[in-house]
């Protein structure tokens, strides 16, 4: 018994010295003991070998036992330490391509309003979404599909199997779970280049200033009028520019809010909160289930011309989609130098309106 002993330690040291891994050494050990547990049942009773080897199957097994669960244990072990330790903070974009991404971006590589410095504009943009329901959906996996590098999403809602009619990327599976997080699982799934920060809490007025600080663009897709106006407020006073779109039942709209360049705020076309019974949410009216892909990818493709300077955006007009007649309406619209929200704003920077 002694021997093997001697010999265990001999190995374990022989382990150290040449750097292997204490791991390896564990099954080096765990190895050893296995081939003495086999001469001790395999060899006859009074075998010289067996007799050096301590006469006893069961000592050994018992051994070979507590290195099993301690072994176990450490594992169980390792993989909490990682699950605590795992970095909260994600990756930033540094604006380098990964080998597949040229590929997996190549029709819009090709576009000559975009081309590779379109994507990789898109790939170092900072875009927050407000809101991961019926817009959201859409929004969402359209600009992460697009390679927007990083996404902030923001929803104190969790997924209900009511959402799941319109808000095709929660799954029925993801019922009862925060929604961002839910999102955040399908953004992974969808494109791994894409960094994606879920924030499962309420847009409110004290932390817009901070959350706004880490982003160029925002879009707005919630379906209520005090978080709209709270958004545009933040959005108008740090002179971020706003996508925003709304439903009703069968309509749509949708508009890019800028009164840093000279673009109307929300507040300048919706000066005030309609009577509530006059614009009713989608759990008290309803609304049919394409529509909020048809205003939320149209959101997301605004993005992303705002993101590479394609064509012409929404400033200064807002486009209503009436779905049950097919109709499409533009309006323009100016800022307006008594707004309660951005008169008086971005003055300096040269523009004026009247
Ligand atoms: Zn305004």
């Amino acid at each position: 018994m002694i021997t093997v002993f001697a010999m265990m330690g001999v190995l374990w040291g022989i382990g150290a010295a040449m750097g292997t891994p204490k791991r390896a050494r564990w099954v080096m050990m765990s190895l050893l003991m296995g081939v003495v547990i086999f001469i001790q049942i395999a060899l006859p009773d009074g075998h010289p070998l067996r007799e050096a080897t301590g006469g006893d199957v069961r000592l050994w097994a018992l051994l070979l036992g507590f290195f099993a669960v301690g072994y176990g244990y450490r594992a169980v072990l390792r993989r909490v330490k990682a699950r605590v330790d795992a970095p909260k903070a994600v990756p930033v974009q540094t604006g380098a391509f990964a080998d597949d991404e040229l590929d997996r971006y190549a029709r819009h590589i090709m576009l000559r309003e975009v081309g590779g410095q379109g994507q990789k504009a898109l790939k170092n943009a900072r875009v927050l979404v407000v809101g991961a329901g019926g817009l959201g959906a859409p929004v969402l996996q359209y600009l992460a599909a697009a390679g927007v590098g990083t996404i902030g999403v923001i929803d104190d809602d969790v997924v209900e199997n009511t959402n799941l009619q319109r808000q095709v990327i929660h799954t029925t599976d993801q019922i009862g779970r925060p929604k961002v997080l839910s999102a955040a699982d399908a953004i992974a799934a969808l494109n791994p280049h894409v960094t994606l920060r879920p924030y499962h809490r309420k847009f409110t007025a004290d932390i817009a200033a901070e959350l706004l600080s880490d982003y160029d663009l925002v879009l707005d897709g919630t379906d209520n009028f005090a978080t709209r106006f709270a958004v545009n407020v933040a959005c108008a006073v740090l002179g971020k520019p706003l996508i925003a779109g709304a439903l009703t039942q069968w309509e749509g709209q949708i508009s890019l809010y800028d009164p840093a360049n000279d673009a109307p705020c929300f507040a300048c076309i919706f000066p005030t909160a309609p009577d509530p019974s006059l614009v009713p949410s989608c759990a008290e009216a309803g609304v049919i289930g394409p529509l909020p892909g048809v205003i939320g990818a149209m959101m997301a493709l605004e993005a992303v011309k705002e993101i590479t300077g394609a064509g012409a955006g929404l400033r200064g007009k807002l486009l209503i989609y009436d779905a049950l007649y097919v109709q499409t309406r533009l309006i323009s619209a100016k800022r307006r130098s008594d707004c309660a929200v951005c008169a008086g704003l971005h003055e300096a920077a040269g523009h004026s309106h009247v």
